[in-house]
């Protein structure tokens, strides 16, 4: 019965991608994009749960500027870097190395964007609790590898480092914010994956409320930054989810572990709307291509329900 509900949301993706793919070419207000990932949270303690008690920053105080969409899936491989390299290359990877050992298969995002501006290095970021994210910025395709390279800000001290604590990566992210005005940015937040495989419900939960606090602070230290107010594209989701069966664990095809939140405000995107156009992680890496003027072959869908 799960097969077949998942064989009918598939041929959904199918459909939609078929029809909405071509958009007419557009000048954008969008200069900056930043997106943030909430590692591991599941739908049923964010978006999903009809108070939305866990994310009343999002929900209340960001909902009225941006879209909501409650169709959104990893549709690939359910852990942190298979989702990640999703969304930042446009590409369902064939189970990548969860270690942070192997790099991603195809270029990311931040390579394609740095092709477009070679001296910028200090524009293009990666920022995240997890060290072993910082593969996200490099690939083992021999005619991009090692070339093209963002900036990167991962776990204690780079990949092989260990994990650093979810205040640091916010204070850090502040910083950079500040000092580089990054035109793209991505920003990982770990402590509801941490905190759901210790069996902590309670810290689990109140992570979720932090994590919900720091993008708030994040949005308001965008808007009140006199280069990137108003030029803005914020983007917030999960890598994956967690079993729906128990919150511990995650890796499966389960609802609990496919279905995440989506949330994006910004000056191309409509405002205080909910959208339930069947979308997954690959479709950020082709819309966040439109909104920069990237070219590329994209695997992904442009969520073109978003834009105004
Ligand atoms: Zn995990
Ligand atoms: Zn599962």
């Amino acid at each position: 019965m799960r097969n077949v509900k998942w064989l009918i949301l598939v041929a959904s993706f199918i459909i939609v991608s078929c029809r909405r793919d071509k958009i007419a070419p557009r000048q954008y207000k969008t200069d900056y994009v930043v997106i943030v990932v909430m590692d591991g949270a599941r739908y049923s303690e964010t978006y999903g749960i009809p108070s939305k008690q866990y994310i009343p920053r999002m929900s209340q105080d960001l909902g009225s500027i941006g879209c909501w969409n409650t169709s959104f899936y990893n549709t690939g491989i359910t852990n942190t870097i298979n989702g990640h390299v999703a969304m930042t290359t446009g590409f369902l990877e064939n189970n990548l190395e969860n270690s942070g050992f192997e790099l991603p298969t195809h270029p990311s995002i931040f390579q394609e964007w740095m092709k477009l501006h070679p001296q910028s290095q200090e524009k293009a970021w990666i920022v995240a609790s997890k060290d072993k994210l910082e593969v996200l910025g490099n690939t083992k395709d021999n005619s991009w590898r090692d070339t093209y390279l963002p900036s990167t800000d991962c776990g204690i001290n780079g990949l092989g480092s260990g994990y650093r604590s979810d205040s640091l990566t916010f204070a850090h992210s502040i910083k950079i914010l500040n000092k580089h005005q990054p035109k793209l940015l991505l920003i990982n937040f770990k402590d509801p994956d941490t905190y759901g495989h210790a069996g902590d419900w309670q810290n689990y939960l109140q992570s979720i409320q932090t994590t919900d606090e720091y993008i708030h602070s994040l949005w308001q230290t965008i808007e009140q930054n006199p280069e990137m107010s108003g030029k803005t594209t914020l983007i917030v989701t999960n890598d994956h989810g967690r079993h729906t069966s128990n919150f511990q664990n995650h890796g499966d095809d389960c609802e609990g572990c496919r279905k995440i939140f989506f949330f994006a405000c910004g000056p191309d995107f409509k405002s205080n709307i909910e959208l339930n156009t069947p979308r997954s992680l690959i479709d950020i890496h082709a819309t966040v291509s439109e909104l920069l003027g990237i070219q590329n072959f994209r695997r992904g869908s442009v969520m073109v329900e978003l834009f105004k």
